[in-house]
Protein backbone atom coordinates (compact mmCIF):
# COMPACT_ATOMS: atom_id res chain seq x y z
CA UNK A 1 0.00 0.00 0.00
CA UNK A 2 2.50 2.25 1.03
CA UNK A 3 5.53 0.60 -0.77
CA UNK A 4 8.50 3.60 -1.50
CA UNK A 5 6.84 6.21 0.25
CA UNK A 6 8.74 7.96 3.43
CA UNK A 7 6.36 8.99 6.10
CA UNK A 8 7.36 10.88 9.20
CA UNK A 9 4.44 10.35 13.02
CA UNK A 10 5.08 12.83 15.83
CA UNK A 11 4.70 11.60 19.12
CA UNK A 12 5.49 8.20 17.72
CA UNK A 13 7.25 6.57 20.60
CA UNK A 14 4.08 5.61 22.51
CA UNK A 15 -0.06 5.06 22.30
CA UNK A 16 -1.19 5.98 18.70
CA UNK A 17 1.82 7.38 17.30
CA UNK A 18 3.56 4.37 17.98
CA UNK A 19 0.28 2.02 16.69
CA UNK A 20 0.39 4.80 13.34
CA UNK A 21 4.11 4.26 12.78
CA UNK A 22 3.95 0.29 12.99
CA UNK A 23 1.42 0.53 10.64
CA UNK A 24 2.30 2.39 8.61
CA UNK A 25 5.82 0.51 8.27
CA UNK A 26 4.12 -3.10 8.15
CA UNK A 27 2.24 -1.50 4.62
CA UNK A 28 5.83 -0.81 3.29
CA UNK A 29 6.51 2.84 4.54
CA UNK A 30 10.13 4.02 5.94
CA UNK A 31 9.05 6.08 8.85
CA UNK A 32 10.70 8.94 10.75
CA UNK A 33 9.71 8.61 14.86
CA UNK A 34 9.57 11.59 16.59
CA UNK A 35 9.47 12.00 20.28
CA UNK A 36 9.83 14.32 22.97
CA UNK A 37 11.86 12.74 25.80
CA UNK A 38 11.47 8.66 25.66
CA UNK A 39 14.42 7.51 24.04
CA UNK A 40 13.84 4.06 25.41
CA UNK A 41 10.56 4.06 24.32
CA UNK A 42 10.85 5.37 20.85
CA UNK A 43 14.36 3.01 20.15
CA UNK A 44 11.92 0.01 20.77
CA UNK A 45 9.28 1.01 18.17
CA UNK A 46 12.56 1.38 15.83
CA UNK A 47 13.15 -2.06 16.62
CA UNK A 48 9.89 -3.32 16.26
CA UNK A 49 9.74 -1.83 12.54
CA UNK A 50 13.19 -3.15 12.19
CA UNK A 51 11.74 -6.77 13.27
CA UNK A 52 8.96 -6.29 10.54
CA UNK A 53 11.58 -6.01 7.95
CA UNK A 54 11.12 -1.95 8.06
CA UNK A 55 13.05 0.93 8.08
CA UNK A 56 12.72 3.32 10.99
CA UNK A 57 14.59 6.61 11.82
CA UNK A 58 14.48 8.29 15.69
CA UNK A 59 13.74 11.58 15.55
CA UNK A 60 14.24 13.78 18.95
CA UNK A 61 12.45 16.85 18.54
CA UNK A 62 10.17 19.12 20.48
CA UNK A 63 7.29 20.17 17.97
CA UNK A 64 6.73 23.22 19.79
CA UNK A 65 10.08 24.59 19.10
CA UNK A 66 10.53 25.26 15.06
CA UNK A 67 14.45 25.46 15.11
CA UNK A 68 13.85 21.51 16.24
CA UNK A 69 11.12 20.38 13.85
CA UNK A 70 13.15 21.75 10.73
CA UNK A 71 16.41 20.17 11.47
CA UNK A 72 14.11 17.36 11.98
CA UNK A 73 12.53 17.42 8.78
CA UNK A 74 15.92 17.83 7.28
CA UNK A 75 17.42 15.18 8.86
CA UNK A 76 14.57 12.45 7.77
CA UNK A 77 14.38 13.81 4.48
CA UNK A 78 18.21 13.73 3.55
CA UNK A 79 18.14 9.89 4.97
CA UNK A 80 15.43 9.19 2.75
CA UNK A 81 15.43 11.40 -0.23
CA UNK A 82 11.84 13.37 0.44
CA UNK A 83 9.00 12.96 2.81
CA UNK A 84 5.25 12.00 1.49
CA UNK A 85 3.18 10.98 4.83
CA UNK A 86 3.16 13.36 7.45
CA UNK A 87 1.13 12.41 10.76
CA UNK A 88 0.87 15.20 13.10
CA UNK A 89 0.18 13.75 16.47
CA UNK A 90 1.97 14.16 19.78
CA UNK A 91 0.12 15.95 22.00
CA UNK A 92 -0.44 16.47 25.67
CA UNK A 93 -2.97 17.34 28.68
CA UNK A 94 -2.78 19.38 31.27
CA UNK A 95 -6.26 19.78 32.33
CA UNK A 96 -7.77 22.00 35.39
CA UNK A 97 -10.85 24.17 35.80
CA UNK A 98 -10.42 27.61 34.39
CA UNK A 99 -10.41 28.70 37.72
CA UNK A 100 -7.40 27.00 38.66
CA UNK A 101 -5.92 26.63 35.12
CA UNK A 102 -2.46 28.38 35.08
CA UNK A 103 -1.08 30.42 32.15
CA UNK A 104 1.72 28.26 31.71
CA UNK A 105 -0.46 25.27 31.41
CA UNK A 106 -3.12 27.02 29.18
CA UNK A 107 0.25 28.17 26.84
CA UNK A 108 1.88 24.86 26.76
CA UNK A 109 -1.41 22.62 25.55
CA UNK A 110 -1.36 25.01 22.85
CA UNK A 111 2.56 25.41 21.98
CA UNK A 112 2.51 21.46 21.48
CA UNK A 113 -1.12 20.66 20.42
CA UNK A 114 -1.64 23.57 17.79
CA UNK A 115 1.90 25.33 17.03
CA UNK A 116 3.29 22.21 16.92
CA UNK A 117 0.96 20.81 13.67
CA UNK A 118 1.72 24.89 12.35
CA UNK A 119 5.54 23.91 13.04
CA UNK A 120 5.49 20.63 11.81
CA UNK A 121 3.67 21.55 8.67
CA UNK A 122 5.02 24.35 7.60
CA UNK A 123 8.41 22.75 7.62
CA UNK A 124 7.43 19.76 5.87
CA UNK A 125 6.00 21.88 2.75
CA UNK A 126 8.50 22.05 0.69
CA UNK A 127 9.63 18.35 0.52
CA UNK A 128 5.53 17.34 0.53
CA UNK A 129 5.38 19.65 -2.43
CA UNK A 130 8.20 18.56 -4.35
CA UNK A 131 7.16 14.67 -3.97
CA UNK A 132 4.71 13.06 -6.65
CA UNK A 133 2.34 11.74 -3.69
CA UNK A 134 1.87 13.76 -0.27
CA UNK A 135 -0.77 13.87 2.44
CA UNK A 136 -1.02 14.77 5.47
CA UNK A 137 -3.50 13.49 8.69
CA UNK A 138 -3.57 15.35 12.06
CA UNK A 139 -4.76 13.98 14.81
CA UNK A 140 -7.34 15.83 16.62
CA UNK A 141 -9.83 14.96 18.98
CA UNK A 142 -13.98 14.19 19.62
CA UNK A 143 -13.33 17.02 23.07
CA UNK A 144 -12.61 19.64 20.07
CA UNK A 145 -15.77 19.00 18.87
CA UNK A 146 -17.82 19.12 21.79
CA UNK A 147 -15.68 20.71 24.65
CA UNK A 148 -14.98 18.69 28.17
CA UNK A 149 -15.23 19.85 31.77
CA UNK A 150 -11.50 20.24 32.81
CA UNK A 151 -9.85 20.52 29.25
CA UNK A 152 -10.86 24.31 28.15
CA UNK A 153 -7.27 24.41 26.85
CA UNK A 154 -6.75 20.69 25.18
CA UNK A 155 -10.41 21.62 23.79
CA UNK A 156 -9.02 24.87 22.27
CA UNK A 157 -5.52 23.63 20.35
CA UNK A 158 -7.83 20.22 19.40
CA UNK A 159 -10.73 22.76 17.79
CA UNK A 160 -7.90 25.11 16.02
CA UNK A 161 -6.16 21.67 14.52
CA UNK A 162 -9.79 21.00 12.91
CA UNK A 163 -10.35 24.70 11.38
CA UNK A 164 -6.13 24.31 10.39
CA UNK A 165 -7.05 21.15 8.66
CA UNK A 166 -9.68 22.67 6.59
CA UNK A 167 -7.75 25.60 5.78
CA UNK A 168 -4.83 24.04 4.68
CA UNK A 169 -6.92 21.49 3.06
CA UNK A 170 -8.29 24.01 0.39
CA UNK A 171 -4.95 25.92 0.20
CA UNK A 172 -2.82 22.55 -1.26
CA UNK A 173 -5.63 20.66 -2.68
CA UNK A 174 -4.63 22.60 -6.19
CA UNK A 175 -1.06 20.77 -5.50
CA UNK A 176 -2.43 17.53 -4.99
CA UNK A 177 -2.06 17.21 -1.22
CA UNK A 178 -4.89 15.74 0.60
CA UNK A 179 -5.09 17.03 4.28
CA UNK A 180 -7.29 15.58 6.79
CA UNK A 181 -7.88 14.40 10.41
CA UNK A 182 -9.10 11.82 12.44
CA UNK A 183 -10.61 12.59 15.89
CA UNK A 184 -10.12 9.76 18.33
CA UNK A 185 -12.81 9.31 21.33
CA UNK A 186 -11.45 7.69 24.21
CA UNK A 187 -8.92 5.19 23.47
CA UNK A 188 -6.19 3.22 26.11
CA UNK A 189 -3.06 5.05 26.11
CA UNK A 190 -0.93 6.53 28.96
CA UNK A 191 -2.78 9.59 28.20
CA UNK A 192 -5.94 7.85 29.41
CA UNK A 193 -4.87 5.34 31.98
CA UNK A 194 -4.16 7.71 34.85
CA UNK A 195 -8.83 8.40 34.55
CA UNK A 196 -9.94 6.60 37.94
CA UNK A 197 -11.59 3.12 36.65
CA UNK A 198 -15.35 4.46 38.16
CA UNK A 199 -14.84 7.04 35.50
CA UNK A 200 -13.55 5.02 32.91
CA UNK A 201 -16.87 3.15 33.34
CA UNK A 202 -18.89 6.23 33.29
CA UNK A 203 -17.32 6.63 30.43
CA UNK A 204 -18.02 3.55 28.52
CA UNK A 205 -21.71 3.77 29.24
CA UNK A 206 -21.86 6.64 27.23
CA UNK A 207 -20.28 4.87 24.32
CA UNK A 208 -22.83 3.32 22.13
CA UNK A 209 -19.97 0.74 21.37
CA UNK A 210 -19.70 0.44 25.26
CA UNK A 211 -15.81 0.43 25.49
CA UNK A 212 -13.08 1.98 24.58
CA UNK A 213 -10.52 2.24 21.31
CA UNK A 214 -7.41 0.64 20.88
CA UNK A 215 -4.35 2.91 19.55
CA UNK A 216 -4.71 0.10 16.35
CA UNK A 217 -7.93 1.04 15.42
CA UNK A 218 -6.52 4.50 15.41
CA UNK A 219 -3.99 3.51 13.04
CA UNK A 220 -6.22 1.97 10.77
CA UNK A 221 -8.02 5.06 9.80
CA UNK A 222 -4.47 6.91 9.81
CA UNK A 223 -3.24 4.21 7.34
CA UNK A 224 -6.32 4.71 4.85
CA UNK A 225 -6.33 8.27 4.70
CA UNK A 226 -2.36 8.15 4.28
CA UNK A 227 -3.03 5.98 1.66
CA UNK A 228 -3.52 6.01 -2.51
CA UNK A 229 -7.29 4.54 -1.67
CA UNK A 230 -8.26 7.97 0.08
CA UNK A 231 -6.99 9.69 -3.21
CA UNK A 232 -11.12 11.27 -3.30
CA UNK A 233 -10.93 12.40 0.49
CA UNK A 234 -8.88 15.48 1.68
CA UNK A 235 -10.43 18.54 4.24
CA UNK A 236 -12.35 15.72 6.36
CA UNK A 237 -12.35 14.65 10.03
CA UNK A 238 -13.33 11.08 10.72
CA UNK A 239 -14.26 10.27 14.24
CA UNK A 240 -13.04 6.72 15.83
CA UNK A 241 -14.81 6.92 18.97
CA UNK A 242 -17.40 3.91 19.47
CA UNK A 243 -20.09 6.61 18.07
CA UNK A 244 -19.74 8.73 20.85
CA UNK A 245 -20.33 11.51 18.97
CA UNK A 246 -22.11 11.27 16.04
CA UNK A 247 -22.42 14.94 13.96
P1 LIG B 1 0.51 9.52 24.78
O1 LIG B 1 0.40 8.04 24.95
O2 LIG B 1 0.57 10.40 25.97
O3 LIG B 1 1.79 9.80 23.84
C1 LIG B 1 2.13 11.13 23.51
C2 LIG B 1 3.23 11.14 22.49
O4 LIG B 1 3.50 12.51 22.14
C3 LIG B 1 4.54 10.56 23.02
O5 LIG B 1 5.18 9.91 21.97
C4 LIG B 1 5.32 11.81 23.43
O6 LIG B 1 6.72 11.64 23.40
C5 LIG B 1 4.89 12.77 22.34
N1 LIG B 1 5.09 14.18 22.70
C6 LIG B 1 4.60 14.84 23.78
N2 LIG B 1 5.03 16.12 23.75
C7 LIG B 1 5.79 16.26 22.64
C8 LIG B 1 6.52 17.33 22.07
N3 LIG B 1 6.56 18.54 22.63
N4 LIG B 1 7.21 17.11 20.92
C9 LIG B 1 7.20 15.88 20.34
N5 LIG B 1 6.51 14.82 20.83
C10 LIG B 1 5.83 15.03 21.96
O7 LIG B 1 -0.68 10.10 23.89
P2 LIG B 1 -1.80 9.36 23.00
O8 LIG B 1 -2.93 9.04 23.87
O9 LIG B 1 -1.17 8.32 22.16
O10 LIG B 1 -2.26 10.58 22.09
C11 LIG B 1 -1.75 10.81 20.79
C12 LIG B 1 -2.57 11.91 20.12
O11 LIG B 1 -3.94 11.49 20.08
C13 LIG B 1 -2.55 13.23 20.88
O12 LIG B 1 -2.57 14.31 19.97
C14 LIG B 1 -3.84 13.20 21.66
O13 LIG B 1 -4.30 14.49 21.98
C15 LIG B 1 -4.75 12.48 20.67
N6 LIG B 1 -5.92 11.86 21.28
C16 LIG B 1 -5.77 10.85 22.23
C17 LIG B 1 -6.91 10.28 22.79
C18 LIG B 1 -6.85 9.18 23.81
O14 LIG B 1 -7.90 8.81 24.34
N7 LIG B 1 -5.70 8.64 24.12
C19 LIG B 1 -8.17 10.74 22.39
C20 LIG B 1 -8.27 11.75 21.46
C21 LIG B 1 -7.13 12.28 20.89
P3 LIG B 1 7.54 11.06 24.71
O15 LIG B 1 7.21 9.61 24.82
O16 LIG B 1 8.97 11.27 24.38
O17 LIG B 1 7.04 11.83 25.88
Amino acid sequence: MLEGKVALVTGASRGIGRAVALKLAEHGAKVGINYFSNDESAEEVKKEIENLGGDALLLRADVSNYKEVEEMINLVTEKYGGLNILVNNAGIVKDNLLLRMKPEDWGRVLEVNLTGVYNCTKAALKPLLKSEYSAIVNITSIIGQVGNVGQCNYAASKAGVIGFTKSIARELAARNIRVNAVAPGYIETDMTSALPEKFKDQFKEQIPLKRFGTPEEVAEVVLFLSSPQASYITGQIINVDGGLVML
